[in-house]
């Protein structure tokens, strides 16, 4: 997919003022620091689209991007922020859970995950939920020029055999590295299947 036009749109935090549900959907999210605003960037081509790392405990929205005038793509505040109080996790969790459950135009989440770690329990436990709740996602593993293919793999294939305890099908997941630039053709001829369906 060649990127011709990429805008941001809004910032809010309810899904009653974001766009009209009229274009595909592309929601990501990822524990604070597993690299979504470069990821963003990298797919879009545009350096500072996505602001890096806000900082924790700041306002967090669910920010709107329309790309090729085709889809939206979605930045959603992250999780697992060990600073933030008990009362903006709770603030965090009631918009995130409103707004994947409401948004009816949401073709796919995103879910990143870095890749130089094995798995982590609010990884796991995010995705318990959006599988739970029917919410469509797949994985994306960050990062992967900070360590060898070998380990990348490992810490994959364990993501893998957790999520098979818990479902029979496990989520598509990629590759990614903002830093070499791969994994981008993957998640836009995704996007891009998705789309055309
Ligand atoms: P966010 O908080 O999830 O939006 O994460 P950022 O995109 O701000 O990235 C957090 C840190 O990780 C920054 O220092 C980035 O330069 C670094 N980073 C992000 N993606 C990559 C990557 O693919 N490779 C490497 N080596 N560093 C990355």
């Amino acid at each position: 997919m060649q990127i011709r036009d990429a805008t941001f749109l809004m910032s809010n935090s309810r899904v009653e003022l974001c766009p009209p549900p009229t274009l595909p959907e592309y929601a990501f999210i990822g524990r604070s620091n597993v690299g979504k605003s470069s990821l963003i960037n990298m797919l879009t081509e545009r350096r500072g689209l996505a602001k890096t790392s806000s900082l924790p405990g700041k306002t967090q929205l669910i920010n709107h991007f329309i790309i090729n005038k085709e889809w939206y793509l979605v930045d959603l505040p992250g999780y697992g922020y060990a600073k933030v109080s008990k009362e903006n996790r709770v603030k965090w969790a009631r918009m995130i859970n409103f707004y994947l459950r409401q948004r009816e135009n949401l073709a796919c989440v995103f879910v990143l995950i870095d890749s130089r770690h094995s798995a982590q329990a609010v990884d796991l436990e995010f995705m318990e939920m959006l599988g739970s709740e029917g919410i469509p996602f797949v994985m994306v593993f960050t990062k992967a020029d900070k360590q060898s293919g070998s380990r990348t793999h490992q810490n994959v294939v364990e993501y893998m055999q957790k999520m098979s305890e818990s479902w029979d099908e496990v989520p598509r997941h990629f590759i990614t590295s903002a830093e070499e630039k791969t994994g981008r053709e993957e998640v836009l001829g995704f996007i891009t299947d998705i789309n055309q369906q």
